[in-house]
């Protein structure tokens, strides 16, 4: 990853991505931003108890860092539906991933523990963005994602870059009750007794949906391990949310 500094906000990239010069893309660490307490930081999440105004500040710096014209969110609800974004200005909408190719729109999804996945297609030039927790994972919401880059866009899997953001690690991602809440793919997966790689499942479901394990990156950062850089929902409980984005900038030369 590629650590980036910028009016106050610290935030990471994959070196594959950045080489793009008509992409933003960005993995939100906490540093920057104007909540406090518990939220402390760049906490880009509504839901989860912090002064809405504070946050919709803290998204504002985002967005100008950006570049974009809008964030794009969705209420996240652990699933495997996806959203193809095509115009301005829309209500968030119940997804855990959005596609489009829309220049000016960023695509935003926020987590504490979670994985953002972002993919790109270099050469259709669309973008997606997608929420991948356990749930999400056991629900296929990679393959789901992919499949409406296919679908909808005429991107071929293959062609595709994918980057998995910070994190919870195997570390960190202890499952004591797996043998009811995770498939029986993922027990390959599983370290030690009752912990689970799930960069490594997300590297697997992005490899059998088409995409080549060259072009599939992890950050490989835990989120539970770095308080400093990063809200942890099983550290915490009571956090904030951070932000990973990707869009095509608008300016960006045809
Ligand atoms: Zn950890």
């Amino acid at each position: 990853m590629e650590r980036m500094y910028s009016g106050g906000l610290v935030y990471d990239r994959f070196p594959a991505f950045s080489r793009m010069s008509w992409l933003f893309h960005g993995c939100f660490t906490r540093k920057g931003g104007h909540s406090e307490g518990l939220y402390k930081g760049l906490n880009a999440g509504v839901s989860s108890g912090d002064d809405t105004q504070v946050v919709a500040a803290n998204r504002k710096a985002i967005l100008i860092e950006s570049g974009g014209e809008e964030l794009v969110t969705l209420s996240q609800v652990h699933g495997n539906a996806v959203h193809v974004h095509t115009g301005p200005g829309v209500v968030p909408i119940e997804a855990d991933a959005v596609v489009t190719d829309r220049p000016g729109a960023m695509l935003t999804i926020l987590t504490a523990d979670c994985q953002a996945v972002v993919l790109v297609d270099p050469t259709k030039r669309v973008v997606a963005n997608a929420h991948a927790g356990w749930r999400g994972s056991v629900a296929g919401v990679l393959a789901a994602t992919v499949s409406v880059m296919e679908e909808r866009f005429g991107c071929r899997p293959a062609d595709l870059l994918a980057g998995i953001g910070p994190s919870l690690g195997p570390c960190c991602a202890e499952f004591t009750h797996y043998k009811h809440e995770l498939p029986k793919a993922f027990h390959t997966h599983r370290v030690g007794f009752n912990h689970f790689d799930f960069w490594a499942i997300s590297r697997d479901q992005l490899c059998h949906a088409g995409l080549k394990a060259s072009h599939i990156a992890a950050a490989q950062l835990c989120t539970r391990c770095d308080a400093e850089h990063y809200f942890s929902y099983r550290r915490n409980h009571t956090t904030g949310r951070l932000a990973t984005v990707i869009g095509i900038t608008s300016l960006a030369p045809q």
